[in-house]
């Protein structure tokens, strides 16, 4: 992590002197932990066993990621509506924040405050962006409050959702990562995902991209065209799973009997760790500086992209080491060798 002698680089300091790896996906593995419900995806779990949440932020810094993102995903007014938790909005928020900051402290990662899309966003609607900005207002105050280093600002799908998040964003003075998600061919409201990117960075944001949604197979050609339309920053947070030219987002991805695989399906359609590597290795290639990995992630992958990047985390010490294995190993006994045929 670079440093400067008593300051404390902050993002765009930091993305200036290389890459910044980001692990996401806070909310899909505490489901599979089985602290919160898929399908709502509220993160009541940061009340209820916070110090669950404590260790996943320990396991990704400790995998290598320079950011720890607070639990805050979801934690706005509609969504905690929809699961009977809206008196514990604040307290939902302050909770996970201090949490991220506490988890940070250690190796001075950075700490991000969370924001999303709403579900409250319309189109054309006057009211429906007043109540987006009133949820992002209370959201981002909570997090200035508590000493977040920047605000990320992710899986949008509306540029009208997204500038009204930089607007609030910016008017705390924070720095703003602007993460769409690519779900569709186009924004909801139609614009075309480049032209949506470089609508939000023209209006202050100071990361744009693309998080969630698709894995490397199609984020990375998204990657290419957003690098060779913007200047500054871009950001790359695939899911970790093949997705393809027919199925380019997780969402459209199947089951082997042809039913919808999102989410609780997911499984077979995993990356490995060599392949989050092969990705990362290929997001730097082509010029992306704010990389990671969001739904589905694990400190596995998360450490193999940090590796790609040529880092070397505390976790690295367990990075594999194949001559130490039996059968696979450097010393392996000649009795034992025949049954090796078939591992080859
Ligand atoms: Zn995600």
């Amino acid at each position: 992590m670079p440093k400067t002698k008593g300051k404390r680089q902050g993002l765009l300091e930091r993305l200036a002197a290389g890459p910044v790896i980001c692990a996401e996906g806070y909310v899909f593995e505490l489901e599979r932990r089985g602290y919160l419900q898929a399908g709502a995806y509220v993160p009541e779990v940061v009340l209820e066993h916070p110090e669950v949440v404590s260790q996943l932020h320990d396991e990704f810094v400790r995998a290598g990621s320079d950011v720890v993102v607070a639990l805050t995903y979801y934690a706005h007014r509609e969504k905690l509506r929809v699961v009977g938790l809206e008196d514990e909005l604040e307290r939902i928020n302050r909770r996970a924040l201090r949490l991220a900051k506490k988890a940070a402290a250690p190796s001075g990662a950075l700490v991000a405050g969370d924001i999303c899309n709403t579900w409250a966003y319309k189109p054309d609607d006057a009211a429906a962006a007043e109540e987006v900005r009133r949820q992002y207002t209370e959201q981002v105050r909570w997090a200035a409050e508590e000493g977040v280093d920047f605000i990320l600002a992710e899986t949008i799908e509306y540029v009208g959702e997204a500038l009204i998040a930089v607007e609030v964003v910016k008017s705390f003075d924070l720095p703003v990562v602007v993460n769409f998600s690519p779900i569709y061919e186009k924004s909801k409201d139609g614009y075309d995902w480049i032209e949506a990117c470089r609508i939000v960075k023209e209006r202050g944001a100071d990361v744009v991209g693309f998080n969630c949604a698709r894995g490397p197979e199609t984020i990375l050609p998204l990657g290419k065209k957003l690098r060779a339309a913007i200047d500054g920053p871009i950001a790359l947070v695939p899911v970790p799973y093949h997705t393809t030219k027919e199925a380019p987002s997780f969402q459209f991805l199947k089951r082997r009997d042809g039913s919808s695989a999102y989410t609780l399906g997911l499984d077979q359609h995993y990356i490995d760790r060599d392949e989050a590597g092969d990705f990362a290795h290929q997001a730097e290639k082509l010029g992306a500086n704010f990389i990671g990995l969001c739904c589905g992630a694990g400190p596995h992958h998360v450490r193999a992209v940090a590796e790609a990047l040529g880092r070397h985390p505390e976790a690295s010490r367990f990075s594999a080491d194949f001559s130490r294995h039996g059968l696979l190993g450097k010393k392996v006994d000649s009795h034992e060798k025949e049954f090796l045929k078939l591992w080859k």
